[in-house]
């Protein structure tokens, strides 16, 4: 799906989104769950993209759903991988994630990525901007790219409205308000969750501020 002139919500990742930035530096937004790169990767060539040609896929946290396939298609690719800091260990499989989340580990195999980059130390050189977004993980980031906000589990959209993601998915929920508080603060025109449709921003932000 063709978001703006040049980025596009990935079809065969509509259970979690993955996004494409293209541009001289074309960006992936996430990896979704174990066993999508082959479809992600065929989705690319359909949009005009050879896989060789990514330069950096950027993880918003440390979610399955969201890290699953990001070693295969760092190999596939070639591109940087980029984390925050926070979510490091979890990607990395030195932390135990916390609550139900430790379930969704047990049961999904992810393939460890190497991590090339965190947004920490080398965010500025990216195309978009990294909005620190801690709440659903403590390292959760979300993206700002001309008028688009990718706002990995910030926020999910169903039909034409706009919540946080799940309590009992969320690390920390004072600092998710404020988080959301914060990304408020910003402009953009359009919001595009990993769970849900894009949708347009309109009004719908005025609930979290
Ligand atoms: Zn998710």
């Amino acid at each position: 799906m063709q978001i703006t002139s040049d980025v596009y919500a990935l079809d065969s990742t509509a259970r979690s989104y993955a996004y494409l930035v293209l541009g001289p530096e074309p960006t992936l937004i996430d990896t979704s769950l174990p066993g999508s790169s082959a479809k992600i990767l065929e989705e690319m060539r359909e949009i005009g993209l050879e896989p060789s040609q990514l330069k950096h896929i950027v993880l918003t946290h440390h979610d399955v759903d969201h890290i699953g396939s990001a070693s295969a298609l760092r190999d596939a690719t070639g591109a940087t991988l980029w984390a925050s800091q926070l979510d490091l260990p979890y990607i990395l499989g030195e932390r135990r994630r916390p609550g139900v989340k430790r379930l969704a580990e047990m049961l999904v195999k992810v393939p460890t990525p190497m991590i090339d980059k965190t947004y920490d130390d080398e965010g500025g050189s990216l195309p978009l901007e990294v909005i620190p977004t801690p709440g659903h993980t403590p390292g959760h980031a979300a993206f700002l790219y001309r008028d688009i906000l990718f706002a990995g589990d910030l926020v999910t959209s169903k039909g034409m409205m706009l919540r946080p993601a799940p309590n009992m998915l969320t690390w920390d929920h004072t600092v998710l308000k404020a988080s959301l508080r914060a990304v408020g603060t910003r402009q953009f025109e359009w919001v595009c969750p990993a769970h849900g449709q894009p949708i347009r921003r309109g009004q719908l932000w005025n609930q979290f501020v």
